[in-house]
């Protein structure tokens, strides 16, 4: 298998490039990420070793160089994690959410496309959010059935991105697959997520940072067991399907905060309540009933194993924290490549 992955530079593209080499010794991955602020090189550094793995530097709108490197490499499946990625930037600036990933996500699908009439490509996967459906009361659940309903210029341009993938397929019948996750959590993301910022925080005595009364609701999902789902989606996922993936963890997040402070044996006086983020959604929750009997999607992590973990992870790894928090990740580029 050739793949191509955009994105890869990031926290979730990252992880899975590090689980496909892990598990295939005979797939190839080509990671194409135009390394904006979070796209992290410095979380590669194991996979630049392997000779199945090539990083390409570049943007996802650039249609010669997707159009150069499917055809260089014979590419067969196309992955695109590539986004902007943070709620709060997007209520600062949702232009370049809708360019990167409503633009950007069509870009590739015209490429996919074009491969696919040629029998090269196999299959574009979509990787969406559970945001793309809104926000829920205090019961219910998110299936792949819900009505998209997004409340974030980012939900917005995720949920167009979506439709624009259903629209290849129905159209074109291009085989694509989307997948729709709740919020990730694990090592190599950037602190500026709720799970890595309150630890980032915390181990440098600053404020912890908490949106309003801190009593909304996400379903968290180890980073690991979403890529074991992508795996399953990538070889036995239904063409044309969605599937959602969901921890079946919910957990306010003023919970998640003490839980990290309690591990870290910091006070709890280290929390700050600040003012709410606008249109903050209250609840996610996700009902993944159809990939565990469909595709025999089994999660291996609680929250409880998966959160000491994670932060184990950030412990053992102050260096990556270090170079992240002092901007030194965005020289790693420069250093390696130039
Ligand atoms: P991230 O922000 O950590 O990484 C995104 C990566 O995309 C970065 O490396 C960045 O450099 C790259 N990128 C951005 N614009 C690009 C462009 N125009 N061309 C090429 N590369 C570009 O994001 P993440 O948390 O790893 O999320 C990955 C995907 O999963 C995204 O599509 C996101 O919407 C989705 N998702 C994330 C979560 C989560 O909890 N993190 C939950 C649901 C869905």
């Amino acid at each position: 298998m050739e793949i191509l992955v955009t994105g890869g530079a990031g926290f979730i593209g990252s992880n899975f490039i590090h689980y496909i080499l892990d598990k295939y010794s005979n797939y190839n991955v080509i990671n194409l990420d135009l390394l904006t602020y979070c796209g992290n090189l410095g979380n590669l550094m194991e996979a630049e070793e392997n000779p199945n793995y090539k990083f390409i530097k570049g943007d996802i709108l650039d249609t010669k160089l997707v159009d150069s490197i499917v055809a260089e490499n014979n590419v067969d499946y196309i992955i695109n994690f590539a986004a902007e990625s943070h709620v709060d930037r997007s209520i600062h600036n949702p232009k370049i959410f809708l360019e990167s990933n409503i633009i950007g996500t069509q870009n590739l699908l015209e490429v996919a496309k074009k491969y696919h009439e040629r029998g090269q490509i196999k299959k574009y996967i979509q990787i969406s959010t559970d945001e793309v459906y809104g926000t829920l009361g205090k019961t219910g659940y998110f299936t792949e059935k819900t009505p998209l309903s997004p409340n974030s210029p980012y939900s917005a341009s995720k949920a167009g991105a979506d439709m624009i993938v259903r629209a290849y397929h129905e159209t074109f019948n291009l085989p694509i697959n989307i997948t729709r996750c709740s919020n990730n959590y694990g090592p190599y993301q950037f602190p500026e997520k709720l799970i890595p910022l309150m630890i980032n925080n915390a181990l440098t005595n600053k404020k912890l940072p908490v949106y309003g009364d801190g009593r909304n609701i996400r379903d968290w999902l180890h980073v690991y067991d979403h890529c074991t789902a992508i795996d399953l989606v990538l070889h036995n996922g239904k063409i044309g399907d969605i599937y959602n993936i969901g921890g079946n963890n919910e957990k306010e997040n003023i919970e998640i905060v003490r839980i990290i402070l309690k591990y870290l044996n910091r006070s709890n006086d280290l929390i700050e309540f600040v003012e709410d983020r606008l249109g903050h959604d209250k609840r996610y929750a996700i009902d993944s009933t159809k990939i565990k009997s469909e595709l025999g999607w089994k999660p291996k992590y609680t929250f409880d194993n998966g959160i000491k973990k994670t932060i184990d992870w950030y412990l053992n790894n102050e260096k990556w924290l270090e170079y992240v928090n002092s901007n030194k990740y965005i020289n790693y580029y420069n250093e390696k490549y130039r």
